[in-house]
């Protein structure tokens, strides 16, 4: 492709909202043949509500609320965001630690509290109670994430959050779709959710459960196999996926370190960006052939 070319297209990509790093990232572009979508903050909009507190036998939904909301508050997850909004609580906090994909921990009123995905409490203080159970089947039926809160090493409520698909999400996998790419839903959530919004967006294919270091040998796996792979995503975690990601494709709307990390970055956050990008490489390079 000629250099003048290669500039038009990039001139023609800030106009759709999309910043092209550099001219071999639009060629890179244009030989993308699979397309992962990090779920959380990509396809959905990253914004979660609590939405219900389910709490062990004998255990005090406000007390639940109040101590995990604290340990929340220092986390920069947006299922923190929703715990701590609903919590309300002053009460300080020592010792935090953010446990990348898993969840937080921390000392709040003389209690070590522990707020994260089930597999993290259940593997550190064994099963849930029947009821925690429940709630959690019930969570993953209608593709909410549930987080077990607890202290002392005792599971002491499931907290449900929940996040809502970006409106253009779909029509952004449609269009994928209509460009031959086949997109993957990539997430450190619990597969029933990752299902759950999957169907809601079209997508057929999911891997889920995967934590924040696995997401970098999805990517990698992939390549083994002969894909030439875009990643699509936002956050921290998705950081590293992104650099070795054939091409990276970073949310104007995500995190610093994910648009550092990335070739190209949807400006307004919108998904359709992406299959905007593929079309706009395919077609300025195809003009100058
Ligand atoms: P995604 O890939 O969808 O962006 P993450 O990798 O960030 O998800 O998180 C994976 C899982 O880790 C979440 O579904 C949740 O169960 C747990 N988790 C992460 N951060 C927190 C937090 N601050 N509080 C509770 N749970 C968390
Ligand atoms: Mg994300």
């Amino acid at each position: 492709a000629t250099p003048t070319a290669l500039l038009v297209g990039t001139g023609r990509g800030a106009q759709l909202g999309i910043l092209i790093r550099g001219p071999e990232a639009l060629e890179r572009t244009r030989t993308v043949d699979t397309v992962v979508l990090d779920k959380t903050g990509t396809v959905t909009e990253g914004r979660m509500t609590l939405t219900d507190v389910v709490v062990a036998d004998g255990e005090d939904r406000a007390e639940v609320l109040l101590l995990t909301g604290a340990v929340e508050r220092a986390s920069e997850h947006p299922i923190g965001r929703a715990i701590a909004d609903a919590g309300r609580s002053a009460l300080p906090v020592e010792e935090f630690s953010a446990l990348p994909g898993l969840g937080v921990q921390g000392r709040v009123a003389g209690k070590t509290v522990v707020a994260g995905r089930p597999s993290l409490v259940v593997e550190r203080w064994g099963h849930l109670t029947p009821v925690l159970e429940r709630a959690l089947a019930e969570a993953g039926s209608i593709g909410a994430t549930a987080v077990v809160g607890g202290w002392e090493g005792m599971a002491r409520g499931v907290l449900v959050v929940t996040d809502t698909v970006k409106p253009s999400s779909a029509q952004a996998v449609r269009d994928l779709k209509a460009l031959g790419l086949s997109p993957i839903l990539l997430t450190g959530d619990h597969p029933s959710v990752g299902e759950a919004v999957a169907a809601e967006v079209g997508i057929d294919s999911v891997i889920a459960g995967v934590l924040p270091e696995g997401k970098v040998d999805v990517i990698r796996d992939l390549q083994r196999r002969g894909r030439v792979v875009a990643m699509v995503g936002d956050g921290v975690n998705d950081a590293a996926a992104l650099a070795q990601a054939d091409l990276g494709i970073s949310m104007g709307t995500g995190s610093d370190a994910a648009i550092e990390a990335s070739d190209l970055t949807l400006v307004r956050g919108d998904l359709c960006g992406a299959a905007d990008a593929i079309r706009l490489s395919r077609c300025t390079l195809s003009i100058i052939k």
